[in-house]
């Protein structure tokens, strides 16, 4: 077989825009997309704009072997992930990137196909950019845009004491599957290997559960967990200006997060609690809702598990196992620190 060794060089910066990052058809809500000097955006009546953005850097977020086609799917998901917490609908995006150009031809056919791949699964629409190159790292930058009703976002300061912490899906299998990544953990076999990798490079962002919740006014506070369940929790908690009594034992895990536990005890215990990436909701919930909460879950087939209270205390994350206080080591991911 002919090893295809092209580089990006090959196209130059317009000729990579316009065959790998240029729509075939104009998106809906998009009057002007990519190809001037700015996007031009109809954002619904009666809607205002939710804004986020997110990196991946090589060599922080991904290693540079890592699967571009999985890559950009995860650089659109984690963005995602916020608007989920605001209850907010993802509509368009706009993507920077910066590349070596050396970059084979083949790594950004891949990305631009998880890109497709992405707007295809979430119904979002690529506006815009920036393509330059890199000296160094491949880095992704992507801001996302939705929107929502006036004043209905969900945000992390609404909190009240006796409220319901509640928590989506599961916890702690993208922390283990980047500790193998990173050899912290001794190499796991077979399906449980590929599961816990598969949490780190494609986290699913809970947006039903979030619109849902925000359109029936379920939730008071909400946060995504990308740096940590007690990291993001203490965001939640400062924000609210509540404290919460975690139930340990009442924390979702997955099946094969359990095996690990009960193979690895209390080591793995912290990595569960504090490590990142899983982009699943926390979520403070009025204790008469909880019922309405559950079903409203389930019908967009998200598990949801009630692991704790909010206090009217300063705010702190206690977490309580059998009864009795633990303390975890750092409480989360730091960029700085
Ligand atoms: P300017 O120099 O005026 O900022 P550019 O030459 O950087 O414009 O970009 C030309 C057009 O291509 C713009 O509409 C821009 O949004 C779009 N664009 C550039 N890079 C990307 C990218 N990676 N993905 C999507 N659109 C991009
Ligand atoms: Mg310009």
């Amino acid at each position: 077989m002919a090893i295809d060794n092209k580089t990006i060089a090959t196209l130059g910066e317009f000729g990579l825009i316009e065959r790998l990052f240029s729509p075939s058809e104009a998106p809906a809500g998009v009057p002007l997309g990519i190809g001037d000097d700015a996007a031009v955006l109809a954002v619904p009546r009666s809607h205002q704009m939710v804004v986020t953005t997110d990196s991946l850097v090589e060599g922080i977020h991904f290693l540079p072997d890592a699967d571009p086609f999985l890559l950009a799917q995860k650089a659109v998901r984690v963005n995602l992930s916020d608007l989920a917490a605001m209850g907010a609908i993802p509509r368009w995006y706009l993507l920077s990137l910066s590349l070596p150009a050396s970059t084979p031809l083949a790594w950004a056919e891949e990305f631009s196909r998880g890109l497709r791949e992405a707007e295809a699964d979430y119904h979002i629409a690529l506006v815009g950019g920036d393509t330059t190159g890199s000296k160094g790292s491949i880095v992704i930058a992507i801001t996302l845009v939705g929107s929502l009703p006036e004043g209905r976002a969900i945000t992390r300061s609404g909190a009240r004491p006796g409220d319901l912490l509640m928590v989506t899906g599961t916890v702690g299998d993208a922390a283990i599957g980047l500790a193998q990544e990173v050899g912290r953990l001794p190499v796991l076999a077979g399906d449980d290997l590929f599961y816990f990798k598969r949490r780190l490079q494609l986290p699913e962002p809970r947006l039903a559960l979030g619109r849902m919740f925000q359109e029936r006014v379920l939730a008071r506070a909400a946060i995504d967990i990308s740096d940590g369940l007690v990291a993001d929790l203490g965001h939640l908690c400062l924000a609210s200006g509540v404290g919460v009594e975690v139930d340990v034992e009442a924390i979702p895990l997955s099946q094969p997060a359990r095996h690990l536990l009960e193979a690895r005890g209390s080591e793995c215990l912290n990595r569960l609690l504090t490590g990142g990436e899983d982009y699943e909701l926390l979520l403070a919930i009025p204790e008469g809702m909880e019922g309405v909460a559950r079903e409203v879950a389930a019908a967009c087939e998200t598990p949801l598990t009630r692991i704790g209270r909010f206090n009217p205390h300063a705010p702190e994350v206690k977490l309580l196992s059998h009864g009795g206080p633990i303390t975890v080591g750092k409480p989360g991911w730091n960029h700085f620190a």
